[in-house]
C-alpha cells in the first residue's frame, strides 16, 4: 500500500538521521504532507508502530501538518483552492481560465525530527 512505501522510507530517514546525531531515541516526527498525497495520519501511525517494532523509533508518534492544495491561475494571477479529485476541469474560480500551475498540494517531508 501507499501508505506504508511511504512510511518505510519516513522510518530510515528517522533511523539514520538519528545514527548521524548520535541520539537514543525518537520521540516525534513531525511531517508536511500536501492534501493531494491523500495520505492519513492514523494510517500513517499505524504503519509506523508496526514497521518500527524494535528499532529506536518506535516510540515515536507521527506529527502531520497538512498543506492545502492551491493553484496560481495564469491569466488574473490569482491564487485559488479547488477540488483536484473531480473529474470535470477545474477552472480558476476568478475569472474561469483553465491555465494554471500547481502551487502546494504535493509535498511530502520530514519537518523535524526529536531525538533523545
Ligand atoms: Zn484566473
Amino acid at each position: 500500500m501507499h501508505e506504508l512505501a511511504v512510511t518505510k522510507s519516513i522510518l530510515k530517514l528517522a533511523l539514520d538521521y538519528l545514527e548521524k546525531n548520535g541520539g537514543n531515541e525518537i520521540l516525534s516526527i513531525h511531517l508536511v504532507i500536501g492534501e493531494m498525497r491523500n495520505l492519513e495520519e492514523d494510517w500513517i501511525q499505524r504503519y509506523f508502530d508496526y514497521i518500527s517494532a524494535g528499532t529506536a523509533a518506535r516510540q515515536a508518534r507521527i506529527k502531520v501538518k497538512k498543506i492545502p492544495v492551491l493553484f496560481l491561475c495564469k491569466s488574473c494571477g490569482k491564487t485559488f483552492s479547488g477540488n483536484y479529485r473531480e473529474d470535470k476541469p477545474l477552472n480558476c474560480i476568478y475569472c474561469d481560465s483553465h491555465e494554471y500551475d500547481l502551487v502546494s498540494g504535493r509535498e511530502l517531508l520530514v519537518e523535524t525530527l526529536e531525538i533523545k
